[in-house]
């Protein structure tokens, strides 16, 4: 697999157009975005114009038809403007993905280019009040009806809700645990929403709960079979995982950028930052964390893209390993910048608080080091 370590002009390409949108359409707003809790939808779908709303979903919807390999190109590239922006993208890049994987030639022909072109928003719902790394426990009933189901239950922590268009659920069927799950896709207004949350970071986009009250939809609406939607739901999060991995590596250039530039210029004790060995070392052991995260994420997003037996262990690894490491290398980057760092107009403190949630999020690196575990234990000889 020489692609591993060397990208082809293919490659360059997807990475220099998902930069150059990065730097022009957001960078310059992410601070604001932040700072007003501002969603860019306007500038979500001009990503979407240049096929990023459907990367690797196929293309007769309307869908880029990319690798999961390219994927993770593109998010590290937008991610280096804001995070956060490229995180929501990350996440209905995911449901587009669902419906065109598992939905039937009427429901891809009726989502599927709505959503490639972000006319259409998708938000991502399984975490439950009382459900969340353990999403077999999900309560959320779904009652069929005759040609209908009717949803009853509460998602909690949904990006983009209030604001997305249609929402893929994740619901009970049946009490036979993660067997007992089927996923739903419902439209925006068969749902009601709690508040905005208040959080640390990813201020850019909205995280709210999903209320579904006696919520009819008809059984058309059903992705796959019942008894089907823990796979669909797990599955979808393979990419998802090295998405938001790719989304805190992208981060996490950015802030080294950052330090690089400010120890060129800031000066203590009559000499520049960088010329202190102690602060070169750290920089270079910044750069190694982040080229070992890059090395890491395309060997899982190639593994996913072979269907390889392990490609979802390597997806946990990497999302566990990259989440982390990037993390790190953020806060590096804001200690670098002293007291200066920890002030927003510098753009530090933001990363930081938006790289955060990633080590949470799409199954914690908890569950994740579990799903390596087991995937160890279960292939012992
Ligand atoms: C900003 C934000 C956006 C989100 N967006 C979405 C979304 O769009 N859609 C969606 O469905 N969900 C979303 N989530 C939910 C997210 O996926 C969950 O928060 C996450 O899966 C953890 O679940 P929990 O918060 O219930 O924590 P819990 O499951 O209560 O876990 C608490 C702690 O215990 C640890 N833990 C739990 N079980 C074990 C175990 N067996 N072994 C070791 N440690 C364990 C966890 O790692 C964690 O540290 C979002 C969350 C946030 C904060």
């Amino acid at each position: 697999m020489p692609h591993l370590f060397a990208l082809n002009d293919d490659h360059r390409a997807i990475t220099d157009m998902a930069q150059t949108f990065a730097r022009e359409k957001i960078a310059p707003h992410a601070l604001d975005w932040d700072e007003r809790k501002h969603f860019p939808v306007d500038v979500l779908r001009e990503a979407a114009a240049l096929g990023m709303g459907g990367i690797y979903t196929r293309e007769d919807i309307g869908g880029s038809g990319l690798s999961r390999l390219d994927a993770t190109l593109i998010f590290e590239a937008l991610a280096r403007g804001c995070p956060t922006v490229a995180a929501y993208l990350s996440i209905h890049n995911m449901c587009a993905w669902m419906i065109d994987r598992f939905g039937d030639a009427a429901q891809r022909e009726k989502w599927g280019p709505a959503l490639c072109s972000m006319d259409r928003l998708a938000s991502y719902c399984l975490t439950e009040p009382a459900a969340g790394s353990d999403a077999a426990a999900i309560k959320m009933k779904a009652r069929r009806d005759g040609d209908f189901y009717v949803l009853d239950g509460v998602k909690q922590f949904i990006s983009g809700a209030g604001v997305s268009d249609l929402y893929v659920i994740m619901a009970r069927t049946s009490d036979e645990g993660a067997r007992g799950l089927t996923a739903f896709v419902v439209e925006k207004d068969r749902l009601s929403f709690g508040a905005n949350e208040k959080k640390m970071g990813w201020n850019a986009q909205p995280t709210r709960q999903v209320i579904c009250e006696d919520c009819r939809i008809p059984v058309a609406n059903r992705l796959g079979e019942e008894g089907q939607g823990f796979r669909i739901a797990m599955a979808g999060l393979d990419g998802g995982r090295l998405n938001i991995a790719a989304c805190s590596l992208g981060g996490a250039a950015a802030a080294l950028d950052k330090a690089v530039a400010y120890m060129g210029e800031r000066q203590a004790f009559g000499k520049k930052l960088d010329t202190f060995q102690a602060l070169q070392f750290r920089l270079a052991d910044m750069a190694i964390d982040l080229e070992a995260s890059r090395t890491f994420l395309w060997r899982a997003a190639s593994a996913l893209d072979a269907k390889t037996p392990d490609a979802t262990a390597l997806c946990a690894m990497a999302k566990k390993f990259v989440t982390d490491a990037c993390f790190s290398v953020a806060n590096d980057a804001l200690q670098l910048h002293g007291g200066y760092g920890y002030l927003a107009d510098y753009g530090i403190e933001k990363i930081v608080r938006d790289l955060r949630v990633h080590q949470i999020l799409e199954g914690s690196n908890e569950i994740m080091r579990l799903i390596v575990a087991r995937h160890l234990i279960e292939s012992r000889s």
